[in-house]
């Protein structure tokens, strides 16, 4: 399977945006996005005079960054928001959201959807009680997510579990911190996805 592996936060800085792709480090004066807020490269620092079609392509990339998602794949989600009823842009984000990596993260049972992806491959989740090590998964309403009971003693999960009990969670999710354990109340509105996204632009992008 195709995977990023470059510099992470050279992805900020291209978006000229903090994407928080790397959990603490996003928070502390370490962040490159602070300490250099220009485009990487040779000419990061050049004129900056963006077409519409720029600024379509932007905001695709930034997207698809911040939730680790690879290009065929993006595409593939988008398709099928468009074969979905309702508002295209609103289907992708809502299909983007319900990806098991992002429900992880979301839970506060990893620090950054890359940590989240890494969990979830080795096996650490059971959704509705069965082990799922697919980051793709893509959950429903209703669905149970819980941390494996071997895994829960392991360290990094006891501080995951720490931490997770003072976090909120989006509304349209509820979460037991102490116990490791989640459920999706409902699918989230476009309201409540609080992802910096305007939508409308990848779809007109992806209607070229
Ligand atoms: Fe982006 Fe986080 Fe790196 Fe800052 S520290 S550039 S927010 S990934």
């Amino acid at each position: 399977m195709a995977r990023y592996t470059d510099s992470t936060c050279r992805l900020c800085r291209r978006e000229g945006a903090k994407l928080f792709l790397k959990g603490d480090r996003c928070y502390s004066d370490k962040c490159a996005v602070a300490r250099r807020s220009y485009a990487p490269g040779q000419h990061g620092q050049g004129r900056k005079k963006v077409s519409e079609y720029g600024l379509q392509l932007r905001e695709k990339q930034k997207v698809r960054r911040i939730y680790g998602v690879m290009e065929r794949q993006f595409r593939n989600y988008f398709e099928k928001a468009e074969r979905q009823k309702g508002v295209t842009g609103e289907n992708l984000l809502v299909t983007l959201e319900r990806r098991l990596d992002n429900i992880v993260y979301r839970l506060g049972f990893a620090d950054s959807r890359a940590e989240a992806r890494t969990l979830i491959r080795h096996g650490h989740f059971l959704v509705n009680g069965r082990k799922v090590n697919i980051p793709s998964y893509l959950v429903r309403a209703g669905d149970s997510i819980k941390v494996r009971e071997k895994s829960k003693a392991s360290p990094r999960f006891k501080e995951i579990a720490a931490a997770a009990a003072h976090r909120t969670v989006p509304a349209w999710l509820s979460a037991d911190g102490n116990a490791l354990e989640g459920h999706i109340l409902a699918l989230p509105t476009r309201e409540q996805i609080d992802t910096p996204v305007q939508e409308h632009l990848i779809v007109e992008l992806y209607s070229r």
